[in-house]
């Protein structure tokens, strides 16, 4: 049964309550079945991934008058941590729903592990991939039925290791009942950092080869923030990640930044040799990033310009 991806498509009501106030990008980067989209040929189910993505010139337009990704090359290692930089509208979290498989692409190739990811089995080949959006979907229950969510049968020392693998569990005590919090509907009961603790604790006990993060872009009180932090580099290492990145700590620390601009990837390096190169990197940096820096004084130079 497909109990990962599929159970709010099976809960009508649940389904279209869910969608409200979620923008597109939140909706398809939730934990919702888009089957109908995407053709399946023969498909063979998957086994562990080691995680290596390749994207070899491929071709997608959400409408056919207008094409987003034009010949999209990108190749990912297997553990690498990749954070996509890159304004509004750049193609960032398209990759991430193609990759997914929430739509179809209309040319090229996407492969993981050198398998074509239309001739894979969609249920298998999501279990392996953890995808965090920028508000993560909780549902009415605990925090452990939360965590469980990948992994049903999932015993509770399990759910607990996982909690605690975050963060060393240091979030579990600002709950009224640790894991067995309610945490109301739709995680109303806990903070937005809350919910993304619960979200890495729920990543770890799936256990993904390949994990596309969204980072939220809200800000967090300064002792959660150090929480997620200190979670996210549990819950990344070993796996392959795709970071559309909205923290400054998460670039300097990606393996690769790419940076995005009009569906084609403009540069790519770390942060210290795009800095020094003072190019598209150096714009994103000025708009999104510099400010968090901790030696960011207001009025003080650009970077690159
Ligand atoms: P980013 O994540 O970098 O902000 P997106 O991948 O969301 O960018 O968007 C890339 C382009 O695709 C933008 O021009 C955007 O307007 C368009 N787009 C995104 N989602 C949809 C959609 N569901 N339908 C039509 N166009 C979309």
């Amino acid at each position: 049964v497909a109990l990962f991806w599929l159970p709010l498509t099976s809960i009508a009501s649940f389904w279209s309550q869910f969608q409200q106030g979620l923008s597109a990008s939140e909706r398809v980067f939730a934990l919702i079945d888009a089957e109908p989209l995407v053709v399946q040929r023969d498909p063979e189910p998957v086994g562990r991934l080691t995680g290596r993505i390749e994207f070899r010139e491929v071709r997608f337009g959400y409408t056919p008058e207008r094409p987003v990704l034009d010949g999209f090359d990108l190749t990912i290692e297997a553990g690498e941590t990749v954070a996509l930089v890159g304004h509004t509208g750049a193609g960032k979290s398209t990759v991430g729903r193609l990759l997914v498989r929430f739509y179809e692409f209309q040319g090229g190739q996407i492969l993981v592990d050198g398998t074509d990811i239309r001739t894979v089995e969609l249920t298998s080949y999501r279990h392996q991939l953890g995808v965090v959006p920028q508000s993560p979907f909780l549902f009415s229950g605990t925090v452990a039925d939360n965590i469980r969510y990948p992994r049903p049968g999932a015993p509770e020392a399990d759910v607990r290791a996982a909690a605690e693998a975050v963060a060393g569990g240091d979030w579990l005590d600002a709950l009224p009942d640790g894991l067995d919090t309610e945490v109301g509907e739709h995680g109303s009961a806990l903070s937005m950092g809350q919910r993304q603790l619960v979200a890495l604790a729920r990543l770890l006990l799936q256990d993904p080869a390949i994990v596309i993060l969204d980072e939220a872009t809200a800000s967090v009180d300064p002792l959660t923030e150090a929480q997620i932090s200190e979670g996210l580099d549990v819950a990344l290492a070993g796996r392959t990640s795709i970071v559309i990145a909205h923290r400054l700590s998460t670039i300097e620390h990606a393996d690769r930044i790419i940076v995005m601009r009009e569906g084609g990837i403009v540069e790519e390096g770390t942060h210290e040799s795009l800095l020094r190169a003072g190019g598209a990197y150096c714009d994103v940096y000025n708009t999104y990033f510099r400010h968090q820096s901790p030696d960011y004084r207001p009025g003080s130079g650009f970077v690159g310009v």
